[in-house]
């Protein structure tokens, strides 16, 4: 019997037993990427730290029994941007869709390659327009949106507990926000809903004009059309609490008329890089796809692998600060990490407890990696150490050897045995240290049934 899952709950500030609303369909929400450039470091935090989630609760509740959806935001003004840059020869509307097909690719050879599933659905945004104008409509039909000025407006008085999430109350949030440029507005803490496009920009038709739709309309469309109007889990990375994820809960009660959105809120912390923030111009900016497949940070590539180890040696909701330094310390533990294939046994339990303590990957690394240990020298524990290292999403693959390579190895391991044999140890030792530079590994032992003298070999990584 597996320990309860306990999550944290930025609704309400404290970590609490989780209660699906259907055990038999739990359903979670992630924001996905805005489409318009290479999706760096932290752009993957929340995408690895919820596919460990989205692991556990198949683990949990069943492979067929979770529903995770993981949006594309395909229509941007930042997309607008990248697609008249870059493509100025096209019609706006080819540019566009060349900018979010390369976009979305990359993103998705990237997350690939660092060891997450597919989400189970994956909406884009503009597939759901006609979803957004049905809530807007909703929304001005029941006093909550207003037209001003070419805008659809979400009304935030209209909402007596508008701000539950981010705490801020109303007076707060509109500090600071220059009230002349925002005249228009009943409130200045009122968003876009929707807003008309001129020529230079992507527009669909809608009751209120050629137009596109605000960002935060885009995620309430997409949770409801693909979850229901309540779900079970929302996440995200914690710069999303204000104003996205507050503006998303406002329009889907308000449009729905419920209580909640989603039952449990869940963000992860913020991404440092060498112990600054993240900017272009201090050059500490780094992609997924350089840390993959460039020089650019450490002088090497680092594999998928090292980089999801790396990310989840701290705690989801702590800040993380991703370095050289941590990269190595991954590298260097996930080196000592026997290969092994996907097994049907069960995780260990211990693992499975600091996963369902709030996604406690720190505590389930420490113990993978002792797991590890122990199945380097008992073989019998490697299928509890592959299942264990799968649900994080580490598992060292067994790296496939041709098998003209494999033959060779073996007539040099047999020749090797032979040398053993004739108690020739130095030549022995020659040829393994040979082997190994080579990066192959030789294990010796015996067998257990006639008591010979055995020599097993594998690839390192
Ligand atoms: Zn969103």
């Amino acid at each position: 019997m597996s320990a309860t899952l306990k999550l944290y709950n930025t609704l309400i500030r404290e970590k609490s037993a989780f209660q699906p609303i259907d055990a038999d369909n739990v359903r979670v929400y992630v924001c996905g990427p805005t489409v318009y450039d290479f999706a760096h470091i932290g752009n993957a935090r929340p995408v690895i730290v919820f596919d460990v989630l989205f692991r556990l609760l198949r683990h949990v509740y069943g492979d067929t029994h979770v529903t995770y959806a993981r949006n594309i935001t395909d229509v941007d003004d930042k997309i607008n941007a990248r697609a008249l840059r870059d493509f100025p020869h096209l019609a706006l509307n080819d540019a566009i869709h060349a900018v979010t097909e390369k976009t979305a690719k990359q993103f998705h050879e990237d997350v690939a390659a660092l060891g997450c599933l597919e989400p189970t659905v994956e909406p884009r945004a503009t597939d759901n327009i006609e979803q957004m104008i049905a809530i807007i409509e909703k929304l001005i039909g029941n006093g909550h949106a207003y037209v001003a000025e070419g805008e659809v407006l979400f009304d935030t008085k209209s909402m007596s507990d508008y701000g539950q999430l981010s705490k801020r109350p109303l007076d707060e949030q509109q500090a600071g926000i220059r009230i002349t440029v925002d005249a228009h507005k009943k409130n200045p803490g009122d968003f876009v809903l929707w807003k008309l496009s001129s020529d230079n920009e992507p527009g669909w038709e809608s009751p209120w004009g050629r137009g596109r739709p605000g960002w935060h309309i885009e995620c309430s469309a997409m949770s409801s059309r693909y979850l229901g109007e309540v779900f079970d889990i929302h996440g995200g990375g914690l710069d999303l609490i204000f104003p996205h994820h507050e503006n998303e809960i406002a329009q889907s009660r308000c449009a729905h008329g419920t209580e909640v959105m989603a039952n449990v809120w869940m963000h992860n912390g913020f991404v440092q890089v060498e112990g600054r923030k993240m900017s272009k111009s201090d050059g500490n900016f780094v992609t997924i796809h350089q840390l993959l497949s460039t020089d650019d940070f450490g002088g090497k590539q680092w594999p998928g692998d090292v980089l999801r180890l790396a990310m989840l040696m701290t705690h989801y909701r702590e800040p993380i600060d991703f370095s050289i330094k941590r990269l190595e310390e991954a590298e260097r533990l996930i080196a000592k990490w026997p290969a092994a294939d996907v097994s049907n046994a069960d995780p260990c339990p211990v693992v499975i407890d600091a996963l369902s303590d709030d996604l406690n990957t720190v505590a389930a690394v420490q113990r993978l990696h002792a797991l590890a240990q122990e199945a380097n020298v008992d073989a019998t524990l490697l299928p509890m150490f592959a299942a264990s290292a799968a649900l994080l999403g580490v598992l060292p693959k067994k790296t496939e050897v041709d098998e003209a390579l494999a033959g060779a190895v073996d007539a040099v391991v047999a020749m090797r045995l032979e040398m053993l044999k004739a108690k020739n140890f130095a030549e022995a030792d020659r040829i393994r240290d040979e082997l190994s530079a080579k990066g192959i590994q030789l294990k010796d032992g015996k067998d257990a049934a006639t008591g010979e003298r055995v020599t097993t070999w594998e690839v390192k990584r």
